[in-house]
């Protein structure tokens, strides 16, 4: 009985043996099935916002990309590029460019900063070509306000000026005082032919004037106020100067005469504009150009600039009436 009892033990023993293996068993491979599925569902939702990510990472690219260089964003289409392609489609030489004008653009609007402009009268001359070889070779741009001359060997100057980044001014056609200043109708002729001519020549619209003598000149039969008023009709600014060089002058002046006229006078403005002169027979304002050049450079929190549409004109017409009024 006693081995009969035993052997029923024994039976369910193994019974209970083999059950529990069947339930390890299931078990096991019921966490095979489930473990990958879960890392693959926490996996997959990583993917996800690990794409977002890069999606608004692209996007940013995209934008910085659209400021620098637009035209080759222009090219991108779809947000499915690699971020290094959108890296590399930005030029660089247009950054560093873009800098530099940054750069020039802060000086030009920092009040603290002296600008000079250098204004060269009465050209085209033979002159011309060394005093652009000179600015050229120091990089400084300047203003011409040029009279009209018909000769073969001038034509190509007033474009060399345009094309050097230099301001291209209107002086008066004839520079006949006794013709010009003789009625509001005689300065309209003469400006417009210049106008006209100079436009012919370079392709530009001149907007820009100096009248021969300034507008303080005491030589105009009419009142300066009708020409400046036919100006301002034009929408012609013009620009007289608060320092001369003194080259002006029909006599011999020295190139450290230029110099002393300039540079006494320079630390008393914020902006100045220097009157000079592009003649044949102004040979010591060429003379004078390297060394002015690198005394202005030398000044501190100083820059040399050509006239613009921003430039604030120095008139001594209208400075004058500003000075009666206050
Ligand atoms: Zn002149």
């Amino acid at each position: 009985m006693t081995t009969v009892g035993d052997d029923a033990a024994n039976r369910l023993a193994r019974r209970k043996r083999v059950q529990f293996l069947k339930k390890l068993i299931i078990f096991i491979l019921v966490m095979a099935i489930l473990i990958p599925t879960i890392l693959c569902i926490i996996l997959g939702v990583q993917l996800h916002s690990v794409r977002k990510e890069l999606k608004e990472l692209q996007a940013q690219v995209k934008e910085t990309s659209v400021i620098y260089s637009a035209d080759e964003v222009e090219e991108e289409t779809g947000a499915e590029e690699n971020t290094d392609d959108l890296v590399s489609g930005v030029d660089t030489s247009d950054l560093d460019s873009d800098l530099t004008d940054d750069a020039t653009d802060e000086l030009l609007y920092d009040e603290n900063v002296r600008k000079v402009y250098l204004t060269f009268d009465d050209g085209p001359s033979s002159n011309t070509e060394q005093i652009l070889d000179i600015l050229a070779e120091y990089d400084v741009k300047a203003t011409f306000f040029v009279v009209g001359k018909e000769e073969e060997k001038y034509q190509a100057l007033y474009k060399r000026i345009v094309d050097e980044g230099h301001t291209l001014g209107m002086h008066s056609y004839s520079h006949k005082y006794d013709e010009i200043y003789q009625s509001v109708d005689s300065y309209a002729q003469d400006m417009s032919k210049l106008q006209e001519f100079l436009y012919d020549l370079t392709g530009v619209e001149c907007k820009f004037a100096r009248f021969p003598g300034g507008s303080s000149n005491a030589v105009s039969k009419v009142d300066m106020r009708e020409l400046i008023d036919y100006l301002d009709e034009q929408e012609i600014v013009y620009f007289d100067w608060n320092i001369s060089s003194g080259d002006a002058s029909s006599g011999y002046i020295s190139t450290d005469e230029i110099l002393t006229n300039c540079m006494t006078q320079l630390p008393q403005y914020k902006e100045c504009i220097i009157l000079m002169h592009d003649a044949s027979n102004k040979d010591t304002t060429v003379e004078a150009l390297p060394m002015l050049i690198e005394q202005i450079q030398a000044m501190e929190d100083t820059i040399i600039v050509p006239i613009t549409e921003d430039t604030e004109p120095i008139q001594h017409i209208r400075n004058d009436e500003r000075m009666e009024d206050n």
